[in-house]
């Protein structure tokens, strides 16, 4: 028994489970050496299509996929033959035949969105099931490089990254190590600390600084990342407003012209912040909502840290989808540093012509936008028969619509009426008739669903958001080293009990004549230049900003910028007439005939030991913490909160159990059978289960189980802060 994956680890295990019928056939005397083998591979996640491929002894094979309909019962389909040529075939073979010695599970760092894959090879009788996830092994990543030299575009096999330092990434001690894996589906991912979705208390670069939160260490040069930046979470005042940030960058669709592509990009943002402005938790806490939007044009790279989202005109909303990186909203938000990706509709073109976007639009824009907030449907499959519409039952595992007709035909509620004229719907759930989750975009007024909100307060309340912008200044202690302005949107995300660093923060010199910052060296925050009521330096703010709007990711460095920035500080004049700093000053709306008269400053802090805040000439006190910080706080009281079981496939001696916890603990299950007698079912166990170790959020287990005959069972799972039980039934 082990934890398997992130959230989305559950169809990895169901894929596993069909396998078996798509083995390959028996061989001929005359391939009988060569191996044979099913390779499948995906994301973990039902939203994407899965694919595979079958290779028999012969080297004849067969192109599989599992369509995105069919990935929950993970029903494979056939796609084409696979007839590998004999160069490519011999390289496949070879790379099957070293599988046979790789690992058999590989996991890495579970992660939403998290890249698998699995190879069943046979070779005589030597016989192996490997399974990836994640991350792996040499030997099936050169399978599956082989498998894909001969494969179509189409039925590339999804490679999961190697080990976290083959990627280029290296696991940090912040809140992301661990979930640094390969960006997927045209996604850029975050740098460290920041995520596409945050939920927060939000906090300045300067007040964290004041408040003791943040460390900021010179790396030993200037002009690029060369601040270290080591932060903790705090308490911030009391209903102090939590921020649901969310990055979108937004392709609108083709062939409009800019000006309606504007409108496309700002009409989102405007009617999904208008529906979700106000919010309150019950506790009266603010919640508010920004969609941080951003146009893309289609040949432009994605930008790192945004959800994209392509738009088009069909006037059909069951085109519109979302795939969100999951947040975990009965434990510890965890930013993710893997955006997602959706596609939304104008729903048709009406909007062009007058009256703007509709309603309907915009609420299934909110009810998108929400996903991405890590927020579930509220609706629910059901089957509707004249009048009487009655749920499909929890652990349906319909295929077809042959399968919901023979479980209508015999529902109770259903007798006497003619389930062929049966129809699919899907109505909310209890109680969400208009939430924005529930079916409301045809039942409006919509609202937030209170118990949302305030678990997204709960949630953002554990998390502070650090932000640092162009023109922060940084001031050395040492006076003759110096001191940096900001030249970037900076933003750490920083949750309870995790301390944070990241390499780093963009910062460029602002003392011409000074030594080089040492590495080891502290600074202190005296905030934006363009505070300080100086000329040179509000010229310095413009240069800056300037700077920041052209940097082209998190860490860049923008050409000329150190230039343009000694031009304000300095009278550096040598690069006036170099193309990318007289860009920038002209951008700047810097007067290059002018000398400046900016000072230098000297750090009043000189002799603090710690990272603060200060004015050119005083350290400030603390101001916006209700508790000084300490030591890190102990991590939160472990609560197992849900467990959730589910048989695989019908006849298949396997259950999927899903636990969750808001903190690690040992839980013990047990499997028991119902016997049901004077209409009372009492249960006793059939199987007891060796300890798991639970991690906090999503575990994903499987059991093996004896063969389960028809009837009633529970899977029971006991724990030193809860006991929870999980009722099951097996048909047939
Ligand atoms: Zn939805």
């Amino acid at each position: 028994m082990r934890a398997a994956a992130g959230p989305r680890g559950t169809a990895i295990v169901a894929v596993i489970a069909v396998v078996g019928a798509l083995a390959a056939g028996p061989a001929d005397a005359k391939t009988a050496s060569q191996p044979s083998l099913v390779v499948w591979s995906g994301h973990l996640g039902a939203e994407t299509t899965m694919h595979g491929v079958v290779l028999k002894p012969n080297g004849q094979g067969t192109i599989v996929a599992v369509s995105v309909a069919n990935r929950d019962r993970a029903t494979p389909t056939t796609v084409g033959p696979f007839r590998p040529n004999a160069s490519a075939l011999a390289q496949i073979r070879a790379a099957a035949k070293a599988a046979l010695t790789a690992p058999r599970v590989t996991l890495g760092p579970a992660g939403p969105s998290a890249a698998y894959a699995s190879a069943t090879i046979q070779r005589g009788a030597a016989k192996r099931v490997l399974v990836a996830v994640t991350t792996a092994p040499p030997q099936l990543a050169t399978l599956i490089t082989a498998l894909n030299r001969a494969l179509p575009a189409t039925a590339q096999l999804v490679q999961p990254p190697g080990p976290l330092g083959a990627v280029g990434l290296t696991p940090r001690s912040d809140p992301f190590a661990g979930v640094l894996i390969q960006h997927s589906q045209g996604t850029a991912p975050c740098v460290p600390g920041d995520a596409a979705t945050s939920v927060a208390q939000p906090i300045s670069l300067k007040d964290a600084a004041g408040d003791g939160l943040v460390t900021l260490t010179a790396k030993g040069g200037f002009g690029t990342d060369d601040v270290a930046v080591d932060a903790h979470w705090a308490p911030l005042a009391d209903k102090s407003p939590v921020v649901l940030r969310m990055n979108f960058e937004i392709t609108p669709p083709d062939g409009l012209s800019p000006t309606d592509q504007a409108r496309v990009v700002n009409g989102i943002k405007s009617s999904v912040e208008s529906r979700l402005g106000g919010l309150k938790a019950s506790d009266g806490t603010p919640l508010t909502v920004q969609l941080n939007v951003r146009q893309r044009d289609p040949g432009q790279p994605p930008s790192s840290c945004f959800h994209e989202i392509t738009v088009n005109q069909d006037v059909n909303p069951d085109v519109t989808s979302a795939i969100n990186t999951k947040l975990n909203m009965t434990g510890p938000f965890q930013p993710d540093p893997l955006p997602g990706y959706g596609n939304w509709s104008t729903l048709g073109t009406s909007w062009q012509t007058g009256g703007g976007f509709s309603d309907r639009a915009a609420n299934i824009w909110t009810h998108e936008a929400l996903h991405f907030a890590g927020l579930d449907e509220a609706y629910h499959p059901a089957f509707q028969v004249d009048d009487v519409i009655k749920n499909f039952p929890q652990d349906a595992r319909f295929q077809n619509k042959d399968d919901v007709l023979a479980w209508a035909a015999q529902e109770e509620a259903f007798a006497g009426l003619d389930v062929n004229s049966g129809r699919f719907r899907l109505p909310s759930d209890p109680g969400h008739e208009h939430d924005y989750m529930g079916r409301c975009p045809d039942t409006p007024p919509c609202h937030v669903d209170q118990a949302a909100v305030d678990q997204l307060v709960a949630a953002g309340r554990d998390n502070l958001e650090i932000t640092g912008s162009p023109g922060d200044l940084l001031l050395n202690k040492d006076p003759t080293e110096q001191s940096l302005g900001v030249g970037t949107t900076f933003r750490l995300l920083v949750h309870r009990g995790t301390p944070a660093h990241v390499d780093g923060l963009v910062a460029y010199c602002i003392d011409a004549d000074r030594h080089i910052p040492e590495a080891g060296g502290l600074f202190d925050v005296l905030g934006r230049a363009g505070d300080q009521g100086d000329p040179g330096m509000s010229a310095l703010q413009a240069v800056l900003d300037e700077i920041a709007r052209e940097q082209t990711a998190p860490l860049a460095t923008v050409e000329g910028g150190q230039f343009a920035v000694w031009r304000v500080t300095d009278n550096e004049t040598a690069g006036d007439d170099i193309g990318p700093i007289r860009s920038i000053l002209d951008a700047a709306h810097i007067d290059v005939s002018a000398t400046f008269a900016t000072p230098h400053y000297n750090d009043p802090n000189a002799a603090g030991a710690q990272t603060g805040s200060v004015s050119s000439t005083a350290v400030l006190p603390t101001a916006t913490l209700v508790v000084p910080p300490g030591p890190a706080p102990a991590p939160a009281p472990a609560r197992l909160e849900a467990l959730h079981v589910q048989q695989l496939a019908a006849g298949r001696r396997l259950l999927s159990v899903q636990i969750t916890d808001t903190a690690s603990e040992a839980a013990t299950l047990t499997l028991q059978r119902g016997t049901r007698r004077h209409g009372h079912t009492s249960y006793r166990r059939i199987r007891r289960y060796q300890a798991v170790a639970l991690h906090a959020g999503l575990n994903i287990l499987s059991l093996a189980t004896p063969k389960l005959t028809p009837g009633a069972y529970r899977v029971v799972a006991a724990a030193a802060s809860a006991t929870r039980t999980a009722s099951l039934t097996i048909r047939r």
